[in-house]
Order: structure tokens, then C-alpha cells, then sequence
């Protein structure tokens, strides 16, 4: 008796996973609740900045996306989104929807890149601001949230991918396309993957609320307006930078994180201590698990 009653509790605990987060690189990262599994941004493929010349073409490399997800654990996805169609977060995405399941949400652009990627008509599904999806426990809610310019007023690879996008292609073929940010809520907390370094203006993010914030920090308008736009408002009790690591050089294997040129963490950080002293700031690893949520 006291056997089935410790058999029953184990399996019964068990079934109760933690929310967790794994980080895979620039802003490729995983949710998962044990049972159902999200992916965001699958980008694992190396470009270098010589495969930025006219001529040069870009495709997914299988080898480069199954080394991480196994690294990673992750065996099998339930759903891909991603938040807009440039290369460094849509390129792996037909590729992991194949090999680990699931379906691609995003806007038309990421639809294409999916549908020339070999994806059928129901492996994809193209999304609209305001559009709530739910998979398991989680619901994933859509945001505009525009694309910043790189530099100036200029956005390299503006507009949309209008036809079925078949690699090789050249890195300036991934046009933008929509941008979205998510707002991820589940019966353990909510998460808000805010996808660009900026709070535009009318923010559509203003009411969201948080626990934990996803927060971009590439390319940026101001440390300032990010913290006191989004984590004090939010009221987010943590913070996990992404899309502060080097993209356009490998991915070191032993865990290093390479900084992107100009990304100022330093004074991230410590503009946070200022700022947002309550709020715990947590700098994401490769694949080391970072449990959210108990
Ligand atoms: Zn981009």
C-alpha cells in the first residue's frame, strides 16, 4: 500500500514540470513545460560577413542544427514561431519543423521562407498582430512591434518575401517582413519575448505584464527606454538578455559567449542595477536550462 501510495505521489509530482528557458544563440530559444515544447527564431546556421557579398548564398546547415538541439536535449518541438523573417531568425526554421515537428507560425514572409524551405500548406500558418495561438497549457499572443533601422533611417533586407522562398539564397533574399513580439502566458507565469531593442510609439506592448522578459538588446535606441519601458512596466522579476552574443563569427563549442561589436553589457548592467535594483538580471549560457517557473 505504501508503495502504490509513494508511486502515485512521484508520478503525480512529475507530471507538474517546471516552466523552463534554454538559450541557443542569438535569439533561438526554447520553452518548455515537460510536456509541450515552443522554439522561437531557429538560427544555428553559420554566416559569416563574406557571405554578405552580392554573389555568396546562404541554406540551412542540418549538421550545424542537430549538434545544439542535441546538446540543447531538445528531441521534439510542438511549435516554431518566429518573429521576423531575416536570415539570423527564420533560416533553420523549415529545417527544425521537418526533423523535430511542430508548425511554423509568423507573418507572410516566414510563411514563404517555410513553403520554399519543402514545408506543406499545413505545416505553416501565417499570423496577424492580436492573433492568440494555444498549444498545450501555453497561449502565444502576437504583437507589432516594427523592426529598428540598422543604422540611420536604413533597414538592410526591407519588405517583404512575396513567393515561396527557395535556398540557396542570397542573406538580402530573407527580407524582414512583419515583426512580432510574444506574449507567452502559461498556468505558471507569463513571459514576454520582446523581439527589438526599442518601445515605439504607440507602444502595443503597454499593458502587457510579465514575470520574466525576454529582452533583445541588439541594436538598441537606449538602455534607458528599454528598462523603463519595458522591465519596470512589465513588472518583470527577471530579465534574460538575448541577441547580445556574436552571430557573424562561429559559435564557440566550449560555452564562451563572444559579444556582439558594440552591445555595451557593462553598461546594460549596470544601468539595470540603477534603474531596476528589485529585478534580477540573468545572462543566459548555451542550452543551460534556466527554470522559470516552478
Ligand atoms: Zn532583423
Amino acid at each position: 500500500m505504501l508503495k502504490y501510495l509513494l508511486l502515485t505521489l512521484v508520478v503525480s509530482f512529475s507530471a507538474h514540470g517546471t516552466l523552463s528557458f534554454k538559450w541557443l544563440g542569438t535569439t533561438t530559444f526554447a520553452l518548455s513545460d515537460g510536456k509541450t515544447t515552443l522554439l522561437f527564431d531557429p538560427s544555428l546556421t553559420y554566416v559569416s560577413v563574406l557571405d554578405f557579398l552580392p554573389w555568396r548564398t546562404i541554406q540551412t546547415d542540418p549538421r550545424e542544427v542537430d549538434y545544439w538541439f542535441n546538446r540543447c536535449g531538445i528531441n521534439k518541438v510542438d511549435a516554431v514561431f518566429v518573429n521576423h523573417a531575416h536570415y539570423d531568425h527564420v533560416i533553420d526554421a523549415p529545417y527544425v519543423v521537418k526533423r523535430y515537428g511542430g508548425k511554423l507560425f509568423g507573418s507572410s514572409s516566414t510563411a514563404n521562407v517555410g513553403l520554399g524551405g519543402g514545408l506543406k500548406n499545413d505545416q505553416v500558418e501565417t499570423v496577424k498582430p492580436g492573433k492568440e495561438v494555444r498549444l498545450g497549457e501555453f497561449s502565444i499572443e502576437f504583437f507589432n512591434t516594427p523592426h529598428s533601422p540598422h543604422f540611420w533611417d536604413v533597414m538592410l533586407a526591407d519588405g517583404h518575401i512575396t513567393a515561396p522562398l527557395i535556398p540557396p539564397v542570397n542573406v538580402m533574399d530573407y527580407r524582414v517582413g512583419d515583426t512580432f513580439s510574444f506574449l507567452i502566458k502559461h498556468p505558471k507565469g507569463a513571459i514576454l519575448y520582446q523581439a527589438i531593442g526599442r518601445v515605439d510609439t504607440p507602444d502595443t506592448l503597454k499593458e502587457a505584464k510579465a514575470d520574466v522578459l525576454l529582452l533583445t538588446l541588439a541594436n538598441r535606441r537606449s538602455t534607458e527606454e528599454l528598462i523603463d519601458g519595458r522591465v519596470l512596466r512589465t513588472g518583470a522579476k527577471k530579465v534574460i538578455p538575448l541577441h547580445h552574443d556574436n552571430f557573424l563569427l562561429p559559435k564557440p563549442r566550449d560555452g564562451t559567449i563572444k559579444v556582439l561589436w558594440g552591445q555595451k553589457l557593462e553598461e546594460f548592467e549596470t544601468t539595470m542595477k540603477a534603474r531596476a535594483p528589485g529585478v534580477g538580471l540573468i545572462w543566459p549560457k548555451y542550452c543551460a536550462k534556466e527554470v522559470i517557473a516552478q
